[in-house]
C-alpha cells in the first residue's frame, strides 16, 4: 500500500480551500493509500482534530509559535521532519504561492523528485504520471516519476474537487494526531522585515476565490471599477484586473491577473473590457467558465471565452449586478 502525505497549508487556523482538493486528488491517485495530513504552524490543535475527522490514517502536527507564520526555511525542515517520520512514497501541496515556494526545497531536501503546478496525477504501476501545463498554457508536459524514489508534487488549485469533509466524518472517525517535535535550527531565523502588502480589507485574493470578476484599461480609472466591486459584492467573488488596468493606477499589482501578475483558476472568470493578451491569458485560462465582454468583437479574448458579449461594459456590469441580485437574492 502507497503512503501519501499531504501538506495541509493554514494561515491562523483556517485550512486553505485547496486542501480538501488534495484529499481528493489522493484518493483518486490511489484508492487504497495510507493518507496522512502534515500541519505546520502555531497553535493547531482545533484544526488538528478537525482534519483527524476527514477519514485519513493520521495527522503529524509541526506546532511552534515560532511556525506562525511562513517563513521558507523553518517550514521546509518541518516538513522534511514529517517526511522523515511518515516515509511517504508522495508529498502533495496545493501550487499556491506557499506551496510553490515549499515544494522544491523540500524536494531539494529530501532528494525526491518534482513535478509543481500539475493538473492530472495517476498511477503507472509504481510511477506517477502527471501532467502540467507548459509555455504559459499553450502546451500540456506529460512527466513520468519513477516509482523508486519520494515524488514530491504540487497541484494547481481548483483542478479537484473538494472532499466532503462531512461526509467523511459520518462515521465518526478520528485519526490518530501526533505531535512532532522539532527544532528550529538557528540560522534559520531570518525574518528581517514583514510587511503585508496588497489586500484591501474585506475582499478576496484572486488566487482563493471561486468567482473572479476582472476589469481592464477600459474601467478607464479607479472610480469606475466601483462597479466591477459592485458585482463582485453580490457574486461573493475577487476582483482582478489588467496589467494595464494595474499600471495605470486604477487598481494595485496584487490584484494583477496574468504573466507577471497571479494564476488564477477559478470556476468563472468575467472578463470585462480585457482585450485578451497572451500575458493575460497566461494568467487565467485554466479557469473552469470564461465570460468575456468586450465591445469589439475580433478581440482576443472571445477566443477563450465560454460565452461572450459584444457589448459596453458600462452597460453590462450594472444590468448583471441587478439581474444577480433578482436571482440571488440579494
Ligand atoms: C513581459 C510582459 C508581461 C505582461 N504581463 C501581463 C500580465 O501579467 N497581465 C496582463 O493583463 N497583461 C500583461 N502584460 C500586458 C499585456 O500585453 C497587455 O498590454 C494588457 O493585458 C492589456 O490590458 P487590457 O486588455 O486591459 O487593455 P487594452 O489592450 O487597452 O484592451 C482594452 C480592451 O477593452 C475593450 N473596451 C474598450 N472600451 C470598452 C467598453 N466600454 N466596454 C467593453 N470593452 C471595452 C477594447 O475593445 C479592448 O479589447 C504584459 C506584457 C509584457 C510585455
Amino acid at each position: 500500500m502507497s503512503k501519501i502525505l499531504i501538506f495541509a497549508e493554514q494561515r491562523g487556523g483556517e485550512l486553505h480551500p485547496a486542501v480538501r482538493q488534495l484529499l481528493t486528488a489522493a484518493r483518486e491517485i490511489d484508492g487504497g493509500a495510507e493518507i496522512t495530513f502534515c500541519l505546520v504552524g502555531a497553535g493547531l490543535t482545533t484544526l488538528a482534530s478537525e482534519l483527524g475527522k476527514y477519514g485519513v490514517a493520521g495527522v503529524v502536527a509541526v506546532d511552534d509559535p515560532k511556525l506562525e507564520r511562513y517563513r521558507p526555511q523553518p517550514y521546509t525542515g518541518a516538513l522534511a521532519a514529517a517526511i522523515d517520520k511518515v516515509q511517504p512514497n508522495l508529498v502533495l501541496l496545493p501550487a499556491t504561492f506557499m506551496g510553490r515556494d515549499l515544494a522544491p526545497r523540500v524536494a531539494a531536501r529530501c532528494n525526491a523528485a518534482l513535478a509543481t503546478d500539475c493538473v492530472e496525477a495517476r498511477l503507472d504501476g509504481d510511477a506517477l504520471i502527471v501532467k502540467r501545463p507548459a509555455y504559459i498554457g499553450k502546451a500540456t508536459a506529460e512527466l513520468k516519476l519513477a516509482g523508486d524514489r519520494l515524488k514530491v508534487v504540487s497541484i494547481r488549485p481548483n483542478t479537484f474537487a473538494a472532499a466532503d469533509a462531512a461526509a467523511d466524518a459520518q462515521d465518526g472517525a478520528s485519526a490518530n494526531i501526533e505531535a512532532l517535535d522539532f527544532t528550529l535550527d538557528a540560522s534559520d531565523e531570518k525574518l528581517i522585515n514583514r510587511e503585508l502588502v496588497g489586500t484591501t480589507s474585506g475582499v478576496k485574493d484572486v488566487t482563493e476565490a471561486d468567482i473572479v470578476v476582472s476589469g481592464g484599461r477600459s474601467l478607464k480609472s479607479e472610480e469606475n471599477f466601483k462597479i466591477i466591486y459592485d458585482l463582485a459584492k453580490v457574486l461573493d467573488a475577487a476582483v482582478g484586473a489588467s496589467r494595464a488596468a494595474c499600471d495605470a493606477g486604477y487598481q494595485p499589482h496584487s490584484r494583477q491577473v496574468g504573466l507577471t501578475g497571479k494564476t488564477v483558476t477559478p470556476k468563472l472568470y468575467m472578463a470585462f473590457g480585457i482585450d485578451g493578451a497572451i500575458q493575460h491569458l497566461a494568467g487565467m485560462r485554466g479557469s473552469k467558465v470564461i465570460v468575456a465582454i468586450n465591445t469589439k468583437k475580433e478581440a482576443p479574448i472571445f477566443n477563450v471565452a465560454t460565452y461572450g458579449c459584444v457589448a459596453d461594459l458600462f452597460v453590462m456590469a450594472p444590468l448583471l449586478v441587478e439581474e444577480f441580485k433578482k436571482v440571488l437574492a440579494k
